[in-house]
């Protein structure tokens, strides 16, 4: 008896290597049929002894190639056909279009070992790459993922290439960057005036570059990187300078685990996602002393680690280093530069020399940043090797792009049953920013086909993001509270629907009173969130510039607690006010003058940082919280502050925690202590505010979300707490808790508030 079964497979299925696994999956089990390219994925039909049938399907999920997903199955039995071999069918163009495109993937153990083997066609060959390694995302123009519609279409395959690309049971079947030192992308070195350096091998001479302290742009996968030598601390403390970066830490790339581990200490879970294919930044310990350069990540207890990732970056850093610095290539705040040209124009005053390639980046794409802490994996910036893998949702979706927020920018595009998160856009606060933002949203919804039928975006009406929206044409557009996307992101990542207690602890949102938001309870579902309370309002004096400038918010907050009492207090950060501006700063807040008012949980902990002495003005977004969690000793203490109804809503008051801080100055307790205490008091009350809603609400699942939670202390401690008290907690895992996570969460509200609608 045989049987013949079809099947539908929906996922990251093609230019991966998909179709010669089936191939020889078929022939070793003795089945006829074929596999074809589809629009959603592949097809696949198989006739034989219906044992090896099943075998085959069990075996496609157990032995899959690494770069392909698979999403969705559906299988039928057919009437007999009578196969005579298995074959891969030539598909038709049109036939051939799939709207799911691999991320770029770190080069793989295989080519690694050809590339260093002396006797292989490609030894020392920096574009090395086989069908489950090598650039995707970045070098596709349009679909189908097809040579032509890559930014590999102008080299042409030699015929040694061209044969490894067409026989199926080669490591390079279809592998569309396929390529070799007789017909593919090279290397070029230039010093920065454009001159370039030639009758040397330039991958040693750039090697001896920076080891002699010089800083390099090199071209990487998803945009330039500035490199130098992180041991040397002249060249580090040089490149910091020119990149007009003060203190925002710097990444680092090491050649091996090993040689991270003589400055950092890498637990076994986070040295898994070192090596994992998609090889992101990992936040890890500093272990001390290091011999890093103390100007990479000052004031920070950890670094941003990375291993490398292109064949490249593997040639370049196995040549005696411990430890290069790779900050993406931008003046601070400006996009990665992608292209050769712009780079020259725009980092010739901070790179000494260019190592370029003449592969050309269609799409930018930073490197992706996580940390691991309750030992989840947490996103902290989610792109390259992850982009555009879809994140998958419960709800059926109408096509729909979600513009995101201001800072920290990403879109979402959604379709069906998947959104696609797009890679990290950036602060939408200049024109090359939106410019990056557009070219993404046109760049995601050509390959992905989706043609928004809905735009979703902030409330906030001077945002480029909102303005951008507003001028589409031909779609419903809706607008989305910052804080309910926060908390629908994270209802959507886990799969949840609501209503949930909302957690979303920030740093900024637009509020539907036209206030600051940023330290809000809700209780949401996808279509609708209640606002149930919020930390109690703090003056801005100054807008932006308090943002800036937390010494300002610690006045306020003082100003709150003491009144003018306040100029009184023997604390240093009072002995330290520069007396005319703070008077000057009181006079604005009692006269409203530029000063908004704000429930944001980020400005308490930047007050809180002020007040300790710890800084008075950041020169990156988070900074003194960052470093008021790294301060912190041990200590079982909080202060005593407790939540109060005002007008219905559940009120976490900052007035009580200012005053204890404050009386621990006075007492000469250690800062790390206080810092200990004021973490303690926010864990307190945010559970406090769970069980009074559980009481009033009977509501028993919280979801967290907010730049707040990538305070490791903070959410571990509560998650903790919660789950004690039988509390349900979700947190963020794969999709950012930052604002990098908030067009998720647009896009599913937009979508849940016009089914109701339509109801
Ligand atoms: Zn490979
Ligand atoms: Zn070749
Ligand atoms: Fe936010």
């Amino acid at each position: 008896m045989i049987q013949r079964a079809k099947a539908t497979i929906n996922g990251i299925v093609q230019g991966v290597g998909f179709r010669p696994f089936i191939y020889q999956l078929a022939k070793r089990r003795g089945l006829g049929g074929y596999i074809a390219n589809t629009s959603a994925g592949v097809d696949i039909e198989v006739e034989g002894d219906p044992g090896e049938i099943e075998g085959f399907f069990q075996e496609i999920h157990l032995q899959k190639p690494p770069l392909a997903r698979v999403l969705h199955v559906e299988r039928q039995f057919l009437p007999p056909q009578h196969y005579r071999d298995f074959i891969i069918r030539k598909s038709l163009i049109r036939a051939q279009r799939s709207t799911l495109v691999s991320p770029d993937m770190s080069v793989c153990d295989d080519c690694l070992r050809e590339m260093n083997d002396p006797q292989d066609r490609r030894y020392r060959y920096p574009f090395i790459n086989c069908t489950n390694c090598g650039p995707r995302y970045t070098i596709i123009r349009d679909i189908p993922y097809d040579r032509d519609k890559t930014s590999m279409a102008s080299f042409s395959m030699c015929k040694r290439c061209q044969e490894e690309y067409e026989n199926p049971l080669d490591r390079r079947f279809h592998a569309q960057p396929n390529a070799c030192w007789d017909c593919g992308p090279t290397v070029s070195l230039y010093e920065s005036s454009g001159r370039p350096v030639e009758g040397v091998d330039q991958i040693s001479e750039a090697r001896r570059l920076l080891k002699s302290g010089e800083i390099l742009a090199i071209k990487g996968l998803g945009g330039f990187h500035l490199a130098a030598d992180a041991t040397d601390e002249k060249a580090v403390q040089r490149l910091r300078e020119r990149k007009n970066r003060e203190e925002k830490p710097l990444a680092l790339m090491s050649p091996s685990i090993e040689k991270i581990r003589e400055y950092a200490y890498v637990i076994n879970q986070e040295a898994q996602i070192l090596q994992s294919p998609e090889r992101p930044i990992v936040l890890l310990r500093k272990m001390e002393p290091n011999a890093i350069s103390s100007q990479v990540a000052p004031r920070n207890c950890s670094f941003g680690v990375m291993l490398p990732y292109t064949p490249l970056h593997n040639l370049i850093l196995h040549g005696g280093f411990t430890a290069l610095v790779m900050t993406s290539g931008n003046i601070s705040e400006e996009p990665i530069a992608i292209d050769n040209e712009e780079a020259f124009q725009r980092l010739s005053g901070i790179a000494d020399y260019f190592l370029v390639h003449n592969r050309d980046i269609y799409l930018r794409n930073d490197d992706s940043v996580v940390r691991v802490s309750g030992e989840k994996m947490r996103m902290i910036r989610r792109s390259r090797g992850y982009v555009p893998v879809p994140i998958p949702v419960e709800k059926n979706m109408r096509p729909t792009l979600a513009c995101g927020p201001f800072l920290a920018n990403t879109i979402c595009l959604a379709k069906g049953r998947n959104a696609f998160l797009s890679q990290h856009v950036g602060d939408l606060e200049n024109l090359e920013t939106l410019a990056a933002f557009e070219m993404t949203i046109g760049h995601l919804k050509a390959i992905l086909e989706i043609e928004p039928e809905v735009i979703a975006y902030d409330l906030h009406p001077d945002y480029l993001s909102t303005r951008y929206a507003l001028n589409q044409k031909g779609v419903v557009k809706i607008g989305v509270q910052h804080h309910h996307a926060h908390v629908a992101s994270c209802m959507a990542e886990n799969r949840i629907s609501g209503p949930v207690v909302g957690l979303a602890m920030d740093g900024t949102g637009y509020g539907i009173d036209g206030t600051i938001w940023g330290g809000e309870t809700l209780i949401a579902d996808f279509h609708h969130f209640e606002r149930v309370g919020h930390f109690q309002k703090a003056p801005l004096p100054g807008g932006e510039a308090a943002i800036r400038e937390p010494w300002r918010m610690a006045l306020a907050y003082l100003y709150q607690a003491f009144g003018k009492d306040l100029f009184d207090l023997p604390i240093a950060f009072v002995r330290n006010l520069p007396l005319k501006k703070a008077k000057l700063i009181l006079t604005m807040i009692d006269s409203n003058v530029n000063t908004p008012h704000t429930s944001s949980c980020g400005r308490l902990f930047d007050g809180a940082a002020a007040l300790l002495g710890l800084r008075d003005r950041v020169s990156y977004r988070g900074q003194a919280a960052v470093e008021l969690e790294m301060e912190m000793g041990e200590d079982e203490g909080s202060y005593l502050a407790s939540i109060s109804e005002e007008r219905g809503e559940l009120i976490i008051p900052h007035v009580p925690i200012i005053r204890g801080i404050v009386s621990d100055l006075l007492r000469g307790v250690d800062r790390g202590i206080i810092s200990r205490r004021f973490h303690n008091t926010l864990v307190r009350l945010f559970t406090d505010v769970c069980i009074q809603l559980r009481e009033q609400r009977k509501l028993n699942r919280v979801a967290l979300s907010g730049g707040v939670f990538q305070n490791v202390f903070l959410l571990e401690a509560l998650e903790g707490t919660l789950g004690k008290m039988g509390f349900e907690v979700y947190t963020h895992g794969t999709v950012p808790t930052n604002d990098g996570g908030i067009s998720l969460g647009q896009a599913l509200v937009a979508n849940a508030v016009l089914d109701r609608q339509r109801k």
